[in-house]
């Protein structure tokens, strides 16, 4: 099976930021768990930090050089990164290819964009910290082959990791001496897909014998507004098969994954955990730079931190940052927090018990297991 291994200079950079993370958890600057004392064990060793954000476009020359940032974007991440730069790995969803030529792939129209960001601005997700990104999604073939080569071009050359630019793209990534493979799934022909569960747990059971953890993202769901609820059962939107969502992350972590980062919906879905792993249903819109849509729900960035037990996989804590984006976008914490209280209320609404637990400060903790007590009579 054709798969991606790390490069040395890559294993190199990642070695530097685990010192710097480090550094910071022991200078005591940032609380790595969530939990209080009463509520949990803590893992004997550190937990491996991952971050996680939703959809990136910073900026499209398609069909002009309207939709491009000013200073060449080079300020888009720059409020986020701190907080994405310190994690031991940190992803999100490329929606659109690097590319600075080509024509469409597909008809564009009213509400049918193609994007193409000028492959200079990979320097930017390399700068705000990012180590692998997805690329199964809908608008990553927008500019075909050319685009998706391109892209891979950009993102190798710069030490950036990519999962499911094609079919069998998996990213295995040295995270803390830890082997970390990263799997993406979306609807559409060039990505593995998410509608096909059984193919899924077939590309999950092989990847997990050659890594110590499994992520798997999945670009799913209906979009907009209405659709911050996770059905049950599959998902249509606009006549196409969206997943069905909880059936593809509860069968892939049963085949191994040990964490689910779902985004597609451009707005925030609620956080389960199912058997001890966390399954965020959708991250929404992070850096989507001009056409999109960005007022209420959608203009929510959040970015996720999710604590893992490294050598279990087991999900022990967290941590959401809130952000969110103005037009014309680029993400900016946001100290009302509101993201929070919308993620919690989704979170109980949609998964009742097996809720994440989301504190008022963005703390996250398991939920509450509660014990058995044995039968009266
Ligand atoms: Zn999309």
């Amino acid at each position: 099976m054709p798969t991606k291994i790390r490069l040395a200079p890559r294993a190199w950079a990642v070695s530097c930021r685990i010192a710097v993370s480090y550094t910071v958890a022991t200078a005591g600057v940032a609380p790595w768990f969530g939990f209080p004392a009463d509520a949990q064990t803590p893992p004997k060793t550190r937990p491996i930090v991952i971050a996680a954000v939703g959809d990136i476009m910073l900026g499209s020359t398609y069909p002009d050089r309207r939709d491009l940032p000013p200073a060449g974007g080079a300020m888009l991440l720059a409020d986020v990164a701190p907080i994405l730069r310190r994690a031991d790995l940190t992803f999100g969803n490329l929606e659109g290819p690097l590319a600075d030529g080509g024509k469409p792939a597909k008809k564009t129209g009213a509400n049918s964009y193609a994007f193409r960001v000028p492959t200079v601005y990979g320097k930017h997700l390399q700068t705000a910290g990012f180590d692998v990104l997805s690329c199964a999604n809908n608008h990553a073939n927008d500019f075909g082959v050319s685009g998706r080569v391109s892209t891979r071009r950009t993102l190798d050359a710069l030490g950036i990791a990519h999962a499911g630019s094609e079919r069998d793209d998996i990213a295995y990534l040295n995270v803390q001496g830890k082997r970390v493979a990263v799997l993406a799934f979306a609807t559409g022909s060039v990505p593995a897909n998410l509608n096909d569960i059984p193919g899924a747990v077939r590309r999950v059971r092989d990847a997990s014998p050659q890594a110590d953890l499994v992520i798997v993202s999945f670009h799913g769901g209906a979009e907009g507004s209405g659709y911050q609820h996770v059905p049950r059962g599959g998902e249509t939107y606009l006549g196409e098969k969206r997943g069905n969502l909880r059936g593809f992350s509860h069968a892939v972590i049963d085949a191994g994954a040990d964490l689910v980062i779902g985004h597609g919906p451009h707005v925030v879905r609620g956080m389960e955990v199912y058997r001890d792993r966390l399954i965020a249903y959708s991250l929404g819109n992070f850096a989507t730079y001009g056409k999109f849509g960005l007022s209420g729900p959608t203009g929510m960035a959040p970015i996720l931190e999710a604590h893992l037990d490294p050598e279990t996989g087991k999900f022990v804590g967290g941590r959401v940052h809130p952000a969110r984006q103005t037009k014309p976008g680029g993400p900016r914490r946001d100290k009302t927090g509101a993201v929070l209280p919308l993620l919690r209320d989704l979170s109980r609404a949609d998964f009742g018990k097996t809720a994440v637990q989301i504190r008022p400060d963005g703390t996250l903790l398991p939920p509450v297991r509660t014990l058995k007590r044995p039968n009266r009579r």
